[in-house]
């Protein structure tokens, strides 16, 4: 009897690979340790996933290495792990490194070392006088294996003149063997970052709960004296201090000898988050922060610290879900709906579901906490699989924001023009300037203007690589894709009939922010986008001086909707409520009711009072009006009318199916393939919609089919996926080709 190990390779296939531990070792490394192996000539770091007795280990190729003196992964993550792979269809090395930091401590190297026929071969030129190019660099190269030195780095020899070449003929006939080493670094030895900046430090006062916080804690707290999994839905409005009820809720685990991970859906809320939590809880709390942002070392660094047992407390991003802390008490997901919890490259995870499977797999408590609940979170509360908790009314009788709805049509009746910003919200902005308060005017599209058109032909300019409109970008004077980031040069004629009648369409961030410059010409202006700001000490910098008062206005995209705690801002204005609506999206209504409450959230959070206005040409649409209201119920009832009749989540499981390839043809004929293979599944009771073009027909380079696939129950919809996959596989449709997305959140 010997051991194998199943070992998880980063590789875009669903299988597993087998592996024969070294014979050196008494025993194979245990689940969750990572190892290096050789893989197609190349040296590769896995992670073993399960051990498994075998009769003999002949033929099986050895693991080469191994990493971990200790599992680096515990057995709920390895669990979580291959949940991860079957849920979304993943590849499940490839989620496997998705949940572990990046590989700082081994590298492989490529070595070469001359064969006897490449000794003889040497021998045989040398004796020649008239040698071809070709042959000199070969003799070149050769000779550069003398005693000493018979193993070599290809990249000093491929700087000889002809070097390359000649190195892969001589590997071709011989003369020459490749390998591939591991060679070990030193571990890296990275300094925490020590105090950060105190630039922007919030206040950290400890608040007496009033009596609604002080239920909703009570609740979670007992959830986490009986370390049962429990998931709880706090529905509390923008401002009712959801905050203090997480950390009560942390405090309580860490009391209970547990730990706690937080996952917030930006990057930028982690910092100030994480120091509301080291001052609130103390050095001993050993609160990290773990996002994908971080440089490798530094993420390398904290990912070990949370291992070794530092620290008892992660905040994080989407990935901080897979942090390896043990006797893991609580999981606190903020802002549960947003779309950022969801990854959209593979594996196509969210973060947020992710997070209730570990705490299920872990025995935690779970509190999922949003104003604006997602419709999925929200049912499975009504259906009593949640625990809803309730905070209706912000905290110290604060009121809500004021809002009120600008018709858009009725400035044009009166002025016949459009304007981004219209008379109602600049006399709005004028206001506050003269009172010395602050304004946030929320603009959701980047760039100048949102394209340019031909009047003549009609045309817009699109995207070489996508089928998309360009945005153009005034500042860096270009046409720039969103969604591949290709970028032109802007065209005087236009590129389909030549004629010289461009003209540019639509307002984006950039261009409001000129139109306020222009109005306001006395008024301290700053923008918060992802052109402005590019890193994290840009962004907080930004929002430092607006919080030091240092700015008037501050104008930028959805960066400025979350979660910000700004007191003095008592005008929030939305340039316009209408663009989320127009999208092929069957999330576009939730999307608007959600972005008008967060941002009507951002206003009167202090002592004084705020408004909001928002601009829209559909005031009657039932998400701009109970935006407006921020009437939550009254948009979910709404809402789920309409999801239940068109059979979409959370009335039943989707997913998007995508084909694609750089050719066109190719992948209309794999589209039909996979039409044929999923056929079947219709009289399973799964509904399958497509092949149609996808609504981004193209997107960089490839051509694009899609399937929407219905399924009223989940296992009938993972069963048929996996099917339809394997089948794709033994048609010899290529890997990479289908993409399958589980629980999309966006179709496009
Ligand atoms: P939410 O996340 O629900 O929008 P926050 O947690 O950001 O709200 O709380 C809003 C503000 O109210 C914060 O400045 C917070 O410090 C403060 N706060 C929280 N709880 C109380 C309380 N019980 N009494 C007074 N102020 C509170
Ligand atoms: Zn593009």
């Amino acid at each position: 009897m010997t051991e194998l190990c199943e070992v998880a390779l980063p590789v875009p296939l669903r299988t597993t690979f087998t592996y024969a531990a070294p014979e050196t070792l008494e025993a194979a490394p245990e689940s969750g340790t990572r190892v290096v192996v050789p893989f197609r000539n190349r040296a590769m770091v896995g992670v073993v996933l399960a051990r498994t007795a075998a009769e003999q280990r002949d033929g099986v190729r050895e693991i080469s290495e191994v990493l971990d003196a200790q599992p680096a992964l515990t057995a709920p993550l390895v669990a979580l792990g291959r949940w991860v792979a079957s849920y979304y269809l993943a590849p499940v090395g490839e989620v496997f490194r998705a949940m572990l930091p990046p590989v700082v401590e081994v590298r492989a190297v490529e070595e070469l070392s001359r064969t006897a026929a490449g000794a003889k071969y040497l021998a045989e030129l040398e004796a020649t006088d008239e040698r071809t190019g070709d042959e000199r660099a070969e003799v070149a190269v050769l000779q550069a294996f003398v005693a000493g030195n018979e193993l070599l780095r290809p990249a000093p020899l491929k700087r000889l003149a002809g070097g390359e070449a000649a190195i892969a003929r001589l590997l071709r006939r011989g003369a020459l063997e490749a390998r591939v080493v591991t060679k070990r670094r030193k571990r890296a030895s990275v300094e925490f970052e020590s105090e950060p900046p105190a630039e922007w430090a919030p206040d950290a006062p400890r608040h007496e709960l009033n009596p609604e916080q002080m239920r909703a804690l009570d609740a979670i707290r007992a959830d986490i004296g009986a370390g049962e999994f429990r998931v709880n839905l706090l529905h509390g409005v923008t401002g009712s201090g959801k905050t203090e009820v997480y950390l009560g809720a942390i405090e309580k685990a860490l009391d209970a000898g547990r730990t706690a991970l937080v996952l917030v859906p930006e990057i930028a809320l982690t910092m100030a988050l994480s120091r509301l939590l080291d001052a609130r809880l103390g050095r001993e709390a050993g609160v990290t922060v773990l996002h994908s942002a971080l440089p490798d070392g530094e993420r390398s660094a904290a990912w070990w610290a949370v291992r070794r047992g530092a620290a008892r407390v992660v905040v994080g991003t989407r990935s901080a879900v897979f942090a390896p802390l043990e006797r893991l008490g609580l999981v606190v997901v903020d802002e549960e709906q947003e779309a950022s919890y969801k990854q959209e490259e593979t594996p196509k995870y969210n973060g947020r579901d992710a997070a209730l499977v570990r705490a299920k797999f872990e025995g935690a408590a779970v509190v999922l906490g949003s104003a604006t609940p997602s419709l999925e979170s929200y049912q499975n509360a009504r259906r009593g699989k949640f625990r809803l908790l309730e905070l209706p009314t912000r905290v110290a009788q604060r009121p809500m924001a004021r809002v009120e709805l600008v018709d858009l049509r009725e400035d044009f009746r009166r002025t016949h023009s459009t304007q981004a910003l219209g008379e109602r919200l600049r006399a709005a902005i004028a206001e506050r300037l003269a009172a010395g308060t602050q304004a946030l005017i929320l603009i959701n599209r980047r760039g100048y203007s949102w394209f340019q058109l031909c009047r003549s032909c009609g045309a817009a300019v699109q995207c070489k690589n996508c089928s998309i409109a360009l945005t153009y970008h005034k500042q860096r004077s270009r046409l720039v894709c969103h969604y591949c980031a290709y970028s032109r040069p802007v065209p005087a004629a236009c590129p389909q009939c030549s004629q010289k009648y461009m003209y540019f369409f639509g307002e984006g961030a950039e261009q409001v922010e000129e139109q306020l410059r222009a109005e306001f010409p006395r008024a301290r202006i700053g923008r918060l986008d992802r052109d402005t700001v590019r890193t994290q000490q840009e962004f907080r910098k930004v929002l430092g001086a607006f919080a030091a008062g240092e700015l008037d206005l501050l104008v930028g995209t959805q960066m400025l909707a979350k979660g910000h705690d700004f007191h003095r801002v008592t005008l929030v204005g939305v340039v316009s409520a209408d663009l989320a609506l127009g999208l092929p999206d069957f999330r576009a209504a939730e999307r608007t009711f959600q972005l008008l409450t967060q941002v009507a959230g951002r206003a009167g959070r202090g002592e004084l009072h705020g408004d909001v206005l928002i601009q829209t040409h559909y005031p009657e649409h039932y998400a701009i009006q109970a935006g407006a209201r921020q009437d939550y119920h009254a948009f979910f009832e709404k809402e789920a009318q309409f999801r239940r009749a068109m059979h979409y989540p959370p009335f039943a499981a989707l997913a998007n199916v995508i084909v694609r390839d750089k050719n066109l043809e190719n992948s209309a004929k794999w589209a039909r393939q996979l039409a044929g293979i999923l056929g079947p599944e219709e009289e399973r009771g799964l509904k399958v919609l497509g092949p149609a073009a996808a609504p981004l027909a193209k997107l960089r380079g490839d051509h694009r089919f899609q399937f929407l696939i219905k399924s009223p129950r989940r296992t009938l919809l993972t069963q048929a996926l996996t099917r339809a996959l394997d089948a794709c596989g033994e048609k010899g449709i290529p890997d990479g080709a289908v993409l399958a997305d589980v629980d999309p959140i966006g179709l496009m």
